[in-house]
């Protein structure tokens, strides 16, 4: 192991008048690995249960994929992304170089093995069980949200105003319809809209919409980077600590984890959460666990406030994208590019998505936006990885795909759990990151 190895938990002088566990030297012991939103809401959960935490990340906390999504807090979505309805649409999308689905071909070979099990997984048995974990996860996602906002003082962040689910025809909206029931069957409530009642929920939409669903429950909030940076902010008051570095490389011994950076220097914890986003696989091999994780790369541009009064977060399904208004800009984006994480953006996603904006609500303004990209970490079974490595003292909290925001705060809850060694609130064995 390279020089320099520093403790984050013992030896250390309490100062006089030390508030916080690290101040005191007592009990920093947990270092997590990524700075986003997940492991951000695992470091504000250990922190609150006066565990010692530092963060590590090698740009910043809620600066990369965290901070720029569509900034929903998707409770009600619950269906997981391979089901038949889906797979269908597959060659349609496929079809498009600039549509909702795109696969480079130089990465198909190498992303071959996670689609076939994304495909398996959508068949009806697999299905089901994946169904009923993504419910169970949501119930616990709200609730850990709500109290963490509260506790927090974030709650002025988060917006209530439901969501208005759009098609272009009555054939893409009967073709939603398996899609609501099973959502009705765990007590999800929307409403089907048209004509006056749609064009109130959102005026100034083209007429190409026949009609929407609304979901009244779906919350947002008013910008995912600053809403990340208050919840840090929270578990910083708490004692938390943030270290600028990238880790190359995790081990154990027998007194716990050691972390090699990338300047050659090595940090010793009790226990490490690796929540890496789409690079914790690349950690988790360093203990024998080979997780298919994969990356749905996804564009944005946001635009101005003033770009067009959108009331609430609009959703596209059949283009894949979808319109959040937020308290910074309007944001206009989605798409899935299966890319990997090593090639460079595409920003032609966004602009198409942006055009598409644009005949969809003719009124926007489409100047002076901003293009981004970020990386969704997915299984192909749409669960998340949240649980302990083979080893002892090392746990696992990635893989959100879609979903990393909405579910940040049950993961942090459940990661609390699992390293203050208390039983979980949710059974955690469709997320077991052996699973694969
Ligand atoms: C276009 C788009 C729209 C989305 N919309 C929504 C939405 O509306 N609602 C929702 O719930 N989710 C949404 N998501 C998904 C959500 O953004 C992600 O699931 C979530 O941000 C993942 O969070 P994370 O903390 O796992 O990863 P990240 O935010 O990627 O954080 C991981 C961190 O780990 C750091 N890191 C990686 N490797 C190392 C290393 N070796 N050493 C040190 N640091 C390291 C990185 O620097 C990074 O900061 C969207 C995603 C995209 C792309």
């Amino acid at each position: 192991m390279p020089g320099n190895s520093k403790s984050l938990g013992k030896g250390r002088r309490p100062a006089a008048g030390a508030s916080s566990p690290h101040e005191r030297g007592e009990g920093e012991d947990v270092a997590i690995i990524g700075g986003g939103i997940i492991g951000i809401c695992a470091a504000a959960l250990l922190a609150e249960a006066g565990r010692g935490v530092t963060i590590f990340d090698r740009t910043g906390i809620c600066e990369e994929t965290s901070s720029g999504n569509a900034a929903a807090f998707a409770f009600s979505d619950v269906l997981p992304l391979a089901h038949k309805g889906m797979i269908r649409q597959l060659p349609k999308w496929l079809a498009d170089p600039l549509g909702p689905l795109a696969i480079p071909p130089a990465y198909l070979p190498k992303l071959l093995p996670w689609l076939i099990r994304f495909w398996r997984a959508g068949a009806a048995r697999h299905y089901e069980a994946g169904l009923a974990a993504q419910v169970g996860m949501m119930k616990l996602a709200e609730a850990e949200w709500m109290g963490l906002l509260d506790r927090s003082g974030t709650r002025p962040m988060l917006r209530e105003d439901g969501s208005l689910e759009l098609y272009e025809s009555e054939a893409e909206f009967r073709a939603s319809l398996p899609g609501w029931a099973a959502r009705e069957r765990f007590g999800i409530g929307f409403r089907h809209v048209e004509g006056e009642e749609m064009a109130g929920l959102q005026p100034g939409l083209a007429p190409r919409f026949v009609k929407g669903t609304f979901v009244p429950s779906w919350k947002t909030v008013a910008d995912p980077k600053l809403l990340g940076k208050a919840v840090w902010a929270h578990a910083q008051k708490l004692g938390a600590r943030f270290e600028h570095a990238r880790a190359e490389h995790v081990g154990t011994d027998a007194d716990g984890a050691v972390i090699a950076l990338a300047d050659g220097t090595t940090r010793r914890a009790k226990q490490v959460v690796i929540a890496a986003g789409a690079w914790s696989h690349l950690l988790a091999r360093n203990f024998g666990d080979r997780i298919p994780l994969e990356t749905e790369r996804g564009y944005n541009t946001t635009l101005p406030v003033s770009a067009f009064d959108v009331k609430r977060q609009l959703i596209f399904s059949g283009h894949g994208f979808v319109i959040t208004p937020l308290a910074t800009g309007l944001r206009v984006g989605g798409a899935v590019e299966l890319g990997g994480i090593e090639r460079p953006p595409n920003f032609q996603r966004s602009k198409a998505m942006l055009e598409k904006a644009k005949r969809f609500l003719p009124g926007l303004d489409p100047s002076g936006g901003r293009e981004w990209m970020g990386f969704r970490p997915s299984l192909p079974d749409s669960l998340p990885v949240i649980g302990q490595a083979r080893v002892p003292n090392v746990f696992y909290a990635f893989g959100h795909g879609h979903l990393g925001l909405t579910q940040a705060a049950a993961t942090g809850r459940l990661i609390r759990d699992l390293v203050l060694g208390q039983t979980p609130p949710l059974d955690l064995n469709p997320f077991r990151p052996q699973r694969f």
